[in-house]
């Protein structure tokens, strides 16, 4: 059992949850017994996730940033990179609200059910819309207003003020580039160890991720169903439906997207990249960390794609940190799930608003497994849907997130591409 991947253990957790789930359903057990004594598991886990989004946002932005090394690189560089790095996410997080807009994957649950689940959420539904109808009476503009705290350390404190640390931390991350180096180094040093240590919490959490998916998937069966086993199998449904709509989008990306950027920027044939990248998808796809991927990435395309080193070495470690093309669809596909599954209407402004924090959130992700699902949390705070709702969809996660990164992935080393063709037209 020890020696089992991460992944086939979660696999197993899953299915022994919903086992665990079913079973209590059709022989009667109590369902306090699973409330009191099961479900807390879940809630650790949740919570655990959630206590981790500030300094990880904080940590891997200031030191992705600074990795820039100095200012006339940045404006050089920098800005085709990051340009095309932004362009490429806000399309994969709009095809993602495409895909889900018409897969409507979480409508899928009967309106019973999703009464149930609102019913669950109820008391956090209701402080969010008190919120949302003070923010209303301050004007269109506050938001912007917003954007900037106070008080740093405040704002830091609670997990719904994210976007102004992500606007903080890129702020920081650029005025540690003009800091004098003797200033400076310590501080990236110290931002550099504390995104490891982050990541290491990150791993530890995922240690335990197998018995706390079946946690959260038991109680959730029970807690949703009562003694109605066919709510369980209502909400199985829907998630196959959420998990194709997924991967639907994934898929368009390095099927139809990567292969029309590449055929309008560069001269390289599809094929040829793909095979060049191959080692690279299929550790992503195996570690679901981007970041751990990096040397291989690297590697593949200085080797196998002629890439210079000077544009892969500065280009993907970017990439690695800031650009999440599979998380940001994947963020914007369950985000609105999760509003579907609750029975909750979203705006065109709340689409827009999670175009924007979805493509902000997966720049704010680490490149670690089960980064996306962390920063999830700011999407659904942004439109008021309660975060708690990320119970709905963790059970599926790793699959997905071997998926995503797997896009990701792709996606830096599509742009890389395209950089190093910008820079030397003639070798690519
Ligand atoms: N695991 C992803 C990556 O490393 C991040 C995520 O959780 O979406 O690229």
């Amino acid at each position: 059992m020890r020696k089992l991947p991460l992944h086939i253990k979660i696999i197993l957790g899953l299915a022994l949850g919903l086992l665990f789930g079913v079973l209590s359903i059709i022989c009667q057990w109590p369902p306090e017994f699973t409330i009191y004594y099961i479900k807390p598991f879940g809630t650790l886990f949740v919570n655990a996730l959630k206590m981790i989004a500030v300094p990880l946002v904080l940590a891997s932005l200031i030191v992705g940033v600074s990795n820039l090394g100095d200012i006339s690189k940045l404006s050089r560089m920098g800005a085709k990179t990051i340009g095309l790095y932004l362009a490429t996410t806000v399309l994969a997080t709009s095809l993602g609200m495409l895909a889900v807009n018409v897969m409507k994957p979480g409508e899928k649950l009967s309106v019973e059910t999703r009464d149930d689940l609102m019913s669950l959420y109820a008391k956090e539904v209701e402080k969010k819309a008190d919120s949302a109808s003070e923010l209303k009476s301050e004007g269109p503009l506050q938001p912007i207003v917003k954007l900037i705290p106070t008080n740093i350390i405040s704002a830091a404190s609670d997990n719904k003020m994210m976007l102004q640390i992500v606007l903080f931390a890129i702020a920081a991350g650029i005025a540690l580039l003009e800091v004098p180096k003797k200033k400076g180094t310590p501080v990236i040093a110290f931002f550099d160890g504390l995104n490891d240590i982050i990541i290491k919490l990150v791993h530890y959490i995922m240690q335990v991720a197998p018995y706390c998916v079946f946690a959260l998937i038991a109680s959730l069966i029970v807690e949703l169903a009562g003694t109605d086993a066919a709510k369980a199998f209502d909400l199985l449904y829907a998630l196959m439906w959420y998990v194709t709509t997924v991967l639907l989008g994934l898929g368009a990306m390095i099927l139809l997207v990567y292969p029309s950027v590449l055929m309008v920027f560069t001269k390289i044939k599809y094929a040829d990249f793909f095979r060049g990248i191959r080692p690279a998808q299929l550790l992503a796809f195996s570690t679901s960390s981007s970041s751990a991927t990096l040397p291989v990435t690297m590697d593949c395309l200085e080797q196998n794609l002629k890439v210079p080193e000077e544009v892969a070495s500065f280009v993907l470690p970017l990439g690695a940190t800031i650009n999440m093309d599979g998380t940001s669809l994947y963020q914007s596909v369950a985000a609105v799930f999760i509003a579907q599954a609750l029975g909750m209407e979203l705006s065109i402004g709340s689409q827009l608003m999670i175009v924007l924090t979805a493509t902000l959130a997966s720049v704010g992700s680490a490149g670690v497994p089960g980064a996306g699902m962390v920063m999830l949390v700011i999407v659904l705070e942004s439109i008021g849907v309660p975060a708690a709702g990320i119970a709905l969809i963790v059970a599926p996660d790793r699959l997905l997130d071997m998926c995503r990164t797997t896009v990701n992935v792709t996606g830096d080393a599509t742009v890389t591409m395209v950089v190093a063709h910008a820079e030397q037209p003639k070798s690519i």
